[in-house]
């Protein structure tokens, strides 16, 4: 191995001096392309940078011809060079010209050339240009000058991330950045538009030192942040909440693992030996980590991914000694970025300044997603590549009308965004105004619009709206946010909390729905096949009848001297409710032994949502106070339609003739037997399925927060009579669905929808 190469630490320095040395940086770059070829002996060294449209532009070359300088341009993917930046990845070759993908330029006369060392010049994880050395006699470059090309290119970043080369604004797409508006295409999750600035959910760390001025010290530096990673890890490990395992102390179990992995430190402490301060050798070995792990196809292993960079972020900040939070602070409009967010999560942002969010993942029925939805925050989710598209601080409009986020837009996206978000903000204007009048039809008939709850954050909305009560409380939310399984007293202080909130409006509380999509930390699960058809709600609550009992012992004191309005959920049968209905007689009987004050009236309910028990509803309305359709789940069942794939989403529609059948029958019995009936699924707040829903019968409808100003607007502008005879007349209808129609009809009858 040549000297130069065993001395890459003195070369890295050579080559900080010479960037942060005086002149244009053209010619600092031309001086460090010379620098490099010197020291690697190589009788070529050129540096690509990525320009707007995923271009490769020859910025600076010792050895290839100088006019070809700003005029030889690839695009990502082709030739040598555009694979390294496709790839992400070193391309070493000892014959050039053979490849396949060689793409010969005559202006840089480089086919004399037939070794090829390519290197990607990463920043955060993009590739931002590319660093080659080449030799005229066929080699193969050695794994030791590999490596020092790969550090060599971490110090170029930092001259390129500096914007002074090229314009901030075009590094920013993967694998060869670009400047351009881009509309990134995912799913509406949360309605409503929304603007501002990225901000990544756990941005990553900004690496502004890349060159040791200490070799000794850096090694110090990076042990003794490994040493406290592992000693954090082992401390969260030993934290009670986690004794019984669970989710939550499977990732750190994981974590464990990776942070004693001797591969990963060897490799950062080599990066460290190679001249970079600890906190670069860490981004480095992980930015080839990820580049690696980003190539393979298995799912459970490219999760890994995220575990690693989790890790790696961890240890940077403690290498910088950054022990504040890793939540950003929000000073101004943003747009939320992450791959995906936890409920609890979501609600740590400043509420004002967080005007919308987009996710890699996220589903239409995930919790957070209906916070998002209670919050009035415009979300999208499932896009694509989305962190790879975008950099903290630019911006964003997201419209979740279209799906679309549209990042770095253009100036005809931000005027239509402009009046769109006029538009929204003189709804909600309007909605407001209209808050205290009744939801009556105009010729007389009474809807009762409740909304839908779960956190205590949500019952302001209950004021601001003018809903009636809150038709769905769900309860497992606060089960889902908290470490640990909350005590009676914690969950009675929630409930009571709900109570006191709603003064007169009732409140109905589901009792836990957990398992399945919305796992808790405290109870481990097994991998289930189907996880929404699984053990999961109420299933759980008979098999382990202590929960239960105690969140109704909660209830029971939460509503002592008031009405309790109680109901389960998933429930498939008469029996099963008529055991959970033995389990609450248990405990009103301990709450007397004990001389408790109970609550002035306990209603005992159902949520149907399980198809089965449509086919006993003369038995179940003998056994109810009142019922709940959850059209949510009802529906997946229903059509046999897994609501949260994405493939499925517009399979089937909710204003199909047989759902619309299937619900009149539900709703008919429940009139005929005096059982109060509500609808408490997403499609309630929806203005034209309301309009259906009202046409069959139904006038209790439980929705978000947001639906109550739209629905009830259209309620108070739909004459019912002529809308009843037109869902009737098509109710038995063949197609596929009667939306169209509806919507005819509403427009020709001045229907607000
Ligand atoms: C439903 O299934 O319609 C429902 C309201 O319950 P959740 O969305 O909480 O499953
Ligand atoms: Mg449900």
């Amino acid at each position: 191995m040549p000297d130069h190469v065993s001395q890459p630490r003195l070369l890295l320095r050579r080559l900080h001096s010479v960037m942060a040395g005086s002149g244009k940086p053209q010619d600092r770059l031309d001086r460090v392309v010379r620098v490099i070829a010197q020291n690697m002996v190589a009788e070529v060294c050129s540096i690509y940078l990525a320009r707007a449209g995923s271009v490769l532009e020859l910025f600076a070359t010792e050895g290839l011809k100088e006019e070809a300088v700003h005029l030889t341009r690839l695009s990502v993917g082709e030739g040598l060079v555009g694979l390294v930046a496709e790839r992400g990845l070193p391309l070493n070759l000892s014959e050039a010209p053979q490849h396949p993908r060689f793409a010969y330029r005559p202006e840089t006369g480089e086919d004399i050339y037939h070794s090829f060392l390519g290197v990607p010049i990463l920043r955060t994880g993009r590739v931002v240009g590319v660093l080659v050395v080449q030799n005229v006699a066929s080699r193969r470059y050695k794994p030791e000058e590999v490596e020092a090309l790969q550090t060599i290119s971490m110090v170029i970043a930092e001259l390129v991330a500096s914007g002074e080369l090229v314009d901030k604004k075009e590094l920013t797409e993967d694998s060869g950045a670009t400047g351009e508006p881009i509309t990134l295409d995912g799913l509406a999750l949360a309605g409503g538009v929304g603007a501002g600035v990225a901000v990544f959910h756990q941005p990553q760390v900004r690496i502004t030192r890349t060159v040791a001025d200490d070799i000794d010290e850096e090694r110090t530096r990076l042990e003794d942040a490994i040493a406290e990673m592992r000693l954090q890890l082992e401390q969260m490990l030993e934290h009670p909440d986690l004794a019984h395992g669970g989710e939550h102390r499977e990732v750190l179990e994981t974590y464990r693992m990776f942070a004693y992995d001797q591969g990963w430190q060897e490799k950062m402490r080599d990066a460290v030996m190679s001249g970079l301060t600890a906190e670069a050798a860490v981004d480095r070995v992980q930015q080839e980590n990820r580049m690696r792990m980003a190539k393979i196809r298995d799912p459970y292993l490219r999760e890994r991914i995220s575990d690693f960079d989790d890790l790696a972020v961890r240890l940077i900040r403690i290498i910088q000694g950054d022990t504040s939070s890793h939540r950003a602070k929000l000073t101004e409009d943003s747009v939320l970025i992450a791959r995906t967010l936890g409920p609890a999560e979501l609600m740590d942002y400043d509420r004002k300044y967080l005007k919308a969010i987009v996710l890699e993942e996220g589903s239409s029925t995930s919790h957070v997603t209906i916070i998002a939805r209670a919050m009035g925050i415009a979300m999208i989710g499932r896009v694509t590549g989305l962190l790879t598209h975008v950099e903290p601080g630019e911006p964003v409009v997201v419209d979740s009308a279209s799906g679309h986020a549209y990042v770095r837009p253009a100036e005809d996206v931000l005027e239509s965004y402009k009046a769109n978000l006029k538009l929204q903000e003189q709804l909600l204007a309007e909605y407001a105004a209209e808050r205290d009048l009744a939801a009556e039809t105009l010729d007389g008939e009474k809807v009762t619009l409740l909304m839908n709850a779960g956190l205590l954050v949500d019952l302001p909305s209950l004021d601001g709206t003018g809903a009636e009560g809150i038709g769905l409380f769900r309860t497992e939310f606060q089960f889902m946010v908290a470490p640990a399984l909350p005590r009676v007293d914690e969950q009675t202080k929630v409930y009571a909390a709900a109570i006191e909130a709603a003064g007169d409006r009732p409140v109905v509380f589901r009792t836990l729905d957990i398992g399945g999509d919305k796992p808790v930390p405290f109870l481990p699960r097994d991998e289930e096949e189907n996880p929404a058809m699984g053990w999961r709600a109420i299933r759980i609550a008979l098999d382990r009848p202590a929960l239960l009992r105690y969140q109704l012992r909660a209830l029971l004191y939460a509503a002592s001297g008031r009405t309790l309005h109680v109901m389960f959920p998933m429930i498939a049968e008469v029996a099963e409710l008529r055991r959970c209905k033995s389990i609450l007689n248990k405990e009103l009987v301990r709450l007397k032994k004990y001389d408790k004050e109970p609550p002035a009236d306990v209603k005992v309910g159902c949520m149907l949502e399980v198809p089965s028990l449509a086919w006993q509803m003369d038995l179940l309305v003998k056994e109810v106070d009142f019922l709940s359709i959850g059209t949510n789940d009802l529906m997946q069942f229903f059509f046999a339609c897994d609501r949260s794939n994405p493939r499925l989403a517009n399979r089937y529609d909710l204003l199909a003739p047989p759902v619309l059948s299937f619900l009149h029958g539900i709703v008919q019995k429940c009139h005929q037997a005096g059982v109060p009936v509500t609808l408490c699924g997403e499609m309630g707040g929806r203005p034209i399925e309301a309009m259906a829903l009202v046409a069959l019968g139904l006038r209790r409808l439980s929705i978000s927060p947001t639906s109550v100003g739209p629905v009830k607007r259209m309620i108070r502008s739909l004459n019912l009579k002529a809308l009843e005879g037109f869902v009737a007349s098509n109710i038995s209808s063949a197609e596929h669905s009667i939306r169209d129609k509806l919507i005819h009809f509403a427009r020709d009858h001045n229907i607000k929808l």
